[in-house]
């Protein structure tokens, strides 16, 4: 029997129309949650992430402040403009669209992100807050799919769970937090010795590799849970996952499809995570 897709377009809408009471509460606070999207270059697929945040941002209320810079702008440009948001007090949440061109030392520009306004997660305070299990944010994408199993009724504890991919922006973070909702994790990546050996064992699935297509039907555990974190574009111009759908679909029990899956859920979270922030600031919450 085919899998069920679990659709983080329709989850997405949900969850944003929720958000209205919140904006309006902090409308009525005297605040409007403010989200800094800085872009530095020109890069296509950039422009695109960033003119999505800031449209989310518009269509539920929020702020948005989008600063573009050209691609030669010196580091210490870029550091001083994050410097003035981080002063601020319009603006709640800082994001830095990755990757910067090659001349920035990354790690340098997010570290310079003031925490409490760093809703992507990424910076070493917050990450270290994640890894003792009391995140001040959660990196939006796996915050995401965490959203998207509870949607879908999928309750990682006690399951074997197998992340594909260990960047800080997905596969760390995915792995951290299900293992806070006691799954059994496994890291695999691109020096994992017999990949389909842990696949075929994993109840839960998670794959973020940049890899189109690669896992396929066969690599999966019949019923398994299957999220595919990938955002591919295929020489026909059209999107695709680190997933093989249609393969896995007949062996999967529930599955994300791409588009439509988790790419939605992540500026979803993003905006939550920017209303969190504003509502810190606000006395509402802790
Ligand atoms: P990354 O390049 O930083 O990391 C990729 C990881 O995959 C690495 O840890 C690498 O070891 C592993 N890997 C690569 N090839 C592999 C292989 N053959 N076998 C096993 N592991 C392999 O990428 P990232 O930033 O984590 O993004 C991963 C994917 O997720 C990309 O397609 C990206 O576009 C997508 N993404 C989507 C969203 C979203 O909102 N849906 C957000 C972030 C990233």
């Amino acid at each position: 029997m085919a899998a069920i897709p679990i659709d983080g377009t329709a989850l997405a809408r949900t969850l944003r129309e929720g958000f209205r009471d919140r904006v309006t509460a902090l409308a009525a606070a005297g605040h409007q949650p403010g989200l800094a999207v800085l872009l530095v270059g020109g890069d296509p697929a950039s422009q695109v992430y960033v003119r999505n945040k800031v449209n989310a941002c518009a269509a539920a209320g929020l702020l948005s402040e989008r600063i573009s810079l050209p691609a030669d702008t010196g580091p210490e440009v870029l550091l001083a403009r994050i410097r003035e948001l981080n002063a601020d007090p319009r603006i709640h949440g800082i994001l830095v669209q990755l990757p910067l061109p090659r001349h920035f030392d990354e790690t340098a520009v997010l570290d310079a992100v003031a925490p409490d306004k760093d809703v992507d997660g990424f910076h070493p305070e917050n990450v270290g807050a994640l890894v003792q299990g009391r995140a001040r944010f959660i990196p939006c994408t796996p915050y995401g799919v965490l959203r998207m199993l509870e949607h879908a009724g999928v309750n990682p504890a006690g399951q074997e769970a197998v992340v594909i991919g260990r960047s800080n922006i997905v596969g760390k973070p995915m792995a951290l937090l299900l293992t806070a909702r006691d799954a059994t994790v496994t890291v695999c990546h691109s020096r994992t010795r017999d990949l389909r050996c842990h696949t075929r064992r994993a109840d839960l699935l998670v794959v973020a590799t940049g890899r189109p297509r690669m896992v396929t039907g066969d690599m999966l555990k019949p019923g398994a849970v299957v999220i595919d974190v990938g955002i591919n574009r295929g020489a026909d111009g059209k999107l695709c996952g680190d997933v093989d759908y249609e393969s896995c679909r007949e062996v999967a029990s529930r599955i994300t499809p791409v588009p439509g899956g988790v790419g939605p859920m992540t500026i979803t979270m993003l905006l939550e995570n920017t209303i969190v922030a504003a509502e810190r600031r606000a006395g509402i919450r802790s």
